[in-house]
């Protein structure tokens, strides 16, 4: 058993992948600011060559800072190797291109990230792949998808919005019986609570933006899995111009070894705030796989158990009295803040533009404040609208 294995997640999330650097002694992992690598002679250029002695050459191709952060990443994903990159969508869309180079057929998730799907509809055809959009939480529907030409299953672990299940379990063996990868969208969870790798995922992606920041001050990416797999990805993305900068790993560095706490907080945080929401009478549903009642709630619980207690910080939710009744809502929170994205601190709620579907993405706060804030939102929805009965 390796080294990584025996220490704890926390633990790993504050050492894995740093050192004190060996010049200076910085106990932190010094951002490297800049962009050219310096060698001392002829010779030592041509062992980096030949493959002798590693060594930085340009850093949009790799950057110590960065590496650092791959390598604490994977470790966390119980993966071979890691790539980061400039944000969570070069993450997912240069993975899809090196999968389905030269065309080919992807089978995806009907409710996965927005961009995610408008990027597959939209750009893989450009390179002569085709795709199906299924329900990902439905395993005989994505078997009964595959066809002969079929070279991915993509899916998201909890989906985004609508927070619904995918039995990774499930989907990993039906990758397997057909000899293709299957790649896991874990953005919702984090390692923190969920490892795909674990559960038959080939590869997971992240976007690095939410949780692992967790504080939303970068933007960024990751894909995690086999060395040879994420070695292609990483040609391409350097090709693409897609790699993360020095300053955002720095961030991230910093942001990950807070992870395990900040997820156990906006778990518990938003089983609180659902179970108020489900027993509110101005909300018509609550999707959060937390709940005892949620359809996708016994496969969520089996899928969370690699790491820290809780199903993670995001709820969706329909007011009973539809689109008219959810400005008045928004207005009245004084704690969360109206805005989009999620994993931050702090709560953010999000209306999806033309539905009646309202995203909170629970912050760290202290949950009484919190509730306090919702519960005053929640008035003005019943105020405007008494029920009928
Ligand atoms: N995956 C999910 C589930 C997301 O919610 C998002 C962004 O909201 C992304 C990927 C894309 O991440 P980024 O904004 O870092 O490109």
């Amino acid at each position: 058993m390796t080294d990584r294995f025996e220490r704890g997640f926390g633990t790993r999330c504050v050492h894995s992948g740093e050192a004190p650097d060996p010049t200076t002694g910085a106990h932190g992992v010094p951002l490297y600011q800049n962009v050219t690598y310096a060698f001392h002679n002829a010779g030592e250029l041509d062992a980096m060559r030949d493959g002798h002695r590693p060594h930085f050459v340009y850093s949009p191709g790799g950057n110590p800072t960065v590496r650092c952060l791959e390598v604490k990443l994977a470790d966390l994903d119980g993966a071979e190797d890691a790539v980061a990159t400039s944000s969570g969508m070069v993450a997912i869309s240069t993975t899809l291109l090196h999968l389905l180079a030269g065309g080919g057929h992807l089978i995806a998730s009907a409710d996965a990230y927005e961009l995610a799907r408008d990027f597959m509809c939209q750009d893989l055809p450009d390179i002569g792949a085709t795709v199906s959009m299924v329900d990902t939480t439905d395993p005989e529907t994505v078997a009964a998808a595959i066809t002969p030409a079929t070279r991915a299953i993509y899916a998201e672990t909890f989906s985004n919005p609508t927070l619904r299940v995918a039995d990774l379990d499930a989907l990993g063996a039906i990758a397997e019986a057909h000899g293709i990868p299957l790649v896991v969208d874990n953005t919702f969870l984090s390692p923190a609570l969920c490892q795909p790798l674990r559960h038959g995922a080939t590869l997971v992606i992240h976007s690095a933006t939410k949780y692992l920041s967790g504080h939303g001050q970068t933007q960024g990416g990751v894909v995690c899995g086999p060395r040879t797999l994420v070695n292609a990805i990483r040609a391409k993305m350097i090709r693409h111009g897609g790699a993360m900068t020095p300053f955002a790993a720095w961030v991230l560095l910093a942001g990950v070894k807070t992870l395990p706490l900040r997820m156990e907080r906006h778990g518990s945080n938003a089983l609180r705030i659902a179970t108020l929401l489900a027993n509110h009478p101005a909300v018509a549903s609550v999707n959060y796989p937390g709940l005892i009642d949620h359809p996708g709630h016994d496969v969520a619980t089996r899928l969370l158990s690699d790491g820290v207690r809780g199903y993670g910080g995001m709820v969706s939710f329909r007011p009973r009295d539809g689109v008219e009744s959810i400005a008045p809502f928004l207005n009245a929170l004084k704690v969360c803040t109206l805005a989009v994205s999620l994993g931050d601190c702090g709560t953010l709620v999000w209306p999806f533009h033309g539905t009646d579907l309202i995203r909170l993405s629970i912050g760290i706060e202290e949950p009484d404040d919190l509730e306090a804030d919702l519960l005053r939102g929640l008035e003005r929805l019943t105020m405007l609208a008494p029920a009928a009965d």
